[in-house]
């Protein structure tokens, strides 16, 4: 099936509230570019550097996401014109965001990463560690981010039964998060869950975005 097929096939499938962010990381601009062309507007890279380079040959009202980890000194390469970043992990890592985004003169969109997974190599925070940096004085004088939500990565495996236990903490997270310290804020609205293997369960779950790469672009190399 071509790209095209392949996000027509995924749009009917994910609920209309659900976007779907592209996740083009390893895949060549004209992957992309034929993406583009049958509508496609978000896309999802994991690794600044492919970010960089991709982003100016291709059309500029693409919505760029980075889901991957982010080193703090990369930041500044894609604070002028990142449009959410998925992946963040650490209160240092937010605080280097809200600095280049002012060099910028932007406000750069963040969601904060939970490490729902079972496996340790999967980056994230800990509840705990969440609420220690949004209560924090370093994240009350933060003017130039804007925390939107939520995302996680569940265990890849084969069991339905934990894959959907791990998106439920996640929404549990989301829900508690909003109702403590966000129920004043319109923008903290969402949560990305669900890849390729696991979208249909996140949407049950309550996933507002899905990053999806091998359905749309074909296996990774
Ligand atoms: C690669 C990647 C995806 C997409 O994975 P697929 O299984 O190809 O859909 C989603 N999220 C993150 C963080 C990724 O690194």
């Amino acid at each position: 099936m071509s790209i095209a097929e392949n996000l027509n096939e995924l749009r009917s499938a994910i609920p209309a509230n659900v976007r779907l962010v592209a996740v083009s990381k390893t895949k060549p601009v004209k992957s992309i570019q034929e993406a583009y062309n049958a509508g496609q507007r978000i896309f999802g890279e994991n690794r600044v550097q492919e970010l960089t380079q991709k982003q100016p040959l291709l059309p500029a009202d693409i919505e760029w996401h980075l889901i991957g980890h982010l080193q703090k000194n990369k930041v500044k390469y894609i604070a002028p014109f990142i449009s959410l970043i998925h992946s963040v992990d650490s209160a240092e890592l937010l605080k280097t965001i809200n600095k280049e985004a002012a060099k910028n003169g932007r406000i750069i969109n963040c969601l904060l990463q939970f490490h729902i997974a079972k496996e340790e190599t999967k980056f994230g925070l800990s509840f705990e560690e969440a609420v220690e940096l949004v209560k924090s004085k370093d994240f009350a004088e933060m003017k130039n981010i804007k925390i939107c939500g939520v995302m996680g990565m569940a265990t890849l495996t084969e069991d339905e039964t934990i894959i959907r236990n791990e998106f439920r903490e996640l929404y549990g997270i989301f829900r508690t998060l909003k109702e403590q310290d966000f129920q004043h804020s319109d923008d903290f609205k969402e949560i990305s869950m669900g890849m390729s293997g696991d979208y249909k369960i996140a949407t049950e779950e309550g996933s507002t975005l899905v990053r999806i790469g091998s359905a749309i672009f074909g296996e990774r190399g």
